[in-house]
């Protein structure tokens, strides 16, 4: 509890120090307010076990890789993201990989047990020990009962018509990477790349078809863990995510102070 203290007090630092001027008298108080927090920092890191660890629930597109990002930056803990580590394990043709790219191509999840183990390797690395993000886990009521870990669980809801139309626009370039969306982000020409000339494409698991089979597996599976989540202990915060992604980061930032500080 304390230790976030401190991670919060020293992103107010930080912000603190880039808003100000150059004057030397406003960057001595910046100074001595760092030294501050650091000392802190390094007294009490050894007295406190409490760790970040968030659990970001909803369907496809919701918005949790965006909400994500804002509390990598917030909070200093690192994003395991399964879908992420499915797909490198895909791309790198590796036994589990060739398994798992049979579920995702139908549309279906990934058998829990082949899911956790890659979960639970991730999240006993030096890094996570402060915390960790989880995106896309658990998506069953059995994976969230072999975590068992979780202190807050973010959980985004938006109709189904609202995020078929936000995934079923989403393309990526071929080449380079970068994100477009035809609606809220279309490049300058269709289908090509504004950044490198790349050919824009849709991700194997965007097409309508298959977001409709991901949302229903979404309801049919993945909607019990929050209701799981709210039984055990009133771990789960609620967020409408159809709203912009900055006002929904409000509401995360604020869901997760209450719980971690
Ligand atoms: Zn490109």
């Amino acid at each position: 509890m304390r230790a976030m203290t401190i991670v919060l007090n020293l992103a107010r630092v930080r912000s603190l120090r880039s808003r100000m001027s150059d004057r030397a008298e406003q960057r001595d108080a910046s100074n001595n307010l760092w030294a501050t927090s650091y000392l802190d920092l390094r007294g009490q890191m050894a007295t406190t076990k409490k760790a970040v660890r968030v659990v970001l629930l909803g369907p496809p597109g919701a918005g949790k890789g965006t909400a994500a990002s804002g509390i990598v930056s917030e909070f200093g803990v690192p994003q395991i993201s399964t879908g992420d580590m499915l797909r490198a394990a895909v791309a790198a043709g590796t036994r589990t990989g060739l398994e798992a790219k049979q579920y995702m191509d139908a549309g279906k999840l990934v058998p829990d047990t082949t899911i956790v183990a890659v979960v639970q390797e991730r999240i006993s690395q030096p890094d996570c020990a402060s915390g960790f993000i989880l995106d896309g886990f658990p998506r069953t009521v059995p994976q969230a009962e072999a975590l068992d870990k979780a202190l807050a669980v973010l959980s985004f809801e938006v109709e189904d018509e609202d995020l078929v139309a936000r995934l079923g626009g989403r393309r990526t370039c071929a080449k380079c990477g970068a994100p477009y969306h035809l609606r809220n982000m279309p490049p300058r020409v269709a289908g090509v790349c504004d950044k490198c000339g790349g050919q824009l494409v849709q991700r194997a698991d965007d097409n309508e078809a298959t977001i409709r089979k991901r949302l229903e597996t979404f309801h049919a599976q993945t909607a019990p863990v929050a209701e799981y989540y709210r039984k055990s202990g009133g771990l789960l915060v609620r967020l409408d995510g159809s709203r912009r992604a900055s006002e929904v980061q409000v509401d995360v930032s604020a869901a997760l102070r209450r719980a971690c500080c």
